[in-house]
């Protein structure tokens, strides 16, 4: 956990945030500027700055990760139309948050490649 990474501080209820889904491992909230009529980030409570950081240890939290996306997304409708799964890791990716995040888009058709 960090005092100064935002992401860390929604988690821990101490920011505002539009929160859908929160257990003791992850939080799940509303962007602040959605890009598609649906656009939630799924973060783990736990600070990591992106992927990069990841060790095969913890393979077991990020498939459970994905898997709470997709439970997401089929509560939210999405399971049949579709839906986006994002993960921005470092610069170029135009990763602007540096706490690990997984961005799950839907409820408009997609664009791709993405730009
Ligand atoms: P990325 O570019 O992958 O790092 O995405 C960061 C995302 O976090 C962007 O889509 C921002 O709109 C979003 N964001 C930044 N600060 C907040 C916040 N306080 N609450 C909700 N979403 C945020």
């Amino acid at each position: 956990m960090s005092d100064t990474c935002i992401f860390c501080r929604i988690a821990r209820g101490e920011a505002p945030a539009r929160l859908v889904y929160q257990d003791e491992r992850f939080t799940a909230f509303h962007d602040a500027a959605p890009q598609a009529p649906l656009h939630i980030l799924i973060i783990p409570n736990r600070h990591m700055t992106n992927l990069n950081e990841a060790l095969a240890t913890d393979a077991g939290w990020l498939g459970e990760l994905l898997l709470l996306a997709r439970q997401l997304a089929a509560e939210m409708g999405l399971a049949e139309p579709g839906y986006r799964l994002v993960l921005n890791t470092g610069r170029q990716a135009g990763q602007s948050v540096h706490h690990l995040h997984l961005h799950l888009l839907g409820g408009r058709r997609l664009g791709w490649p993405p730009g």
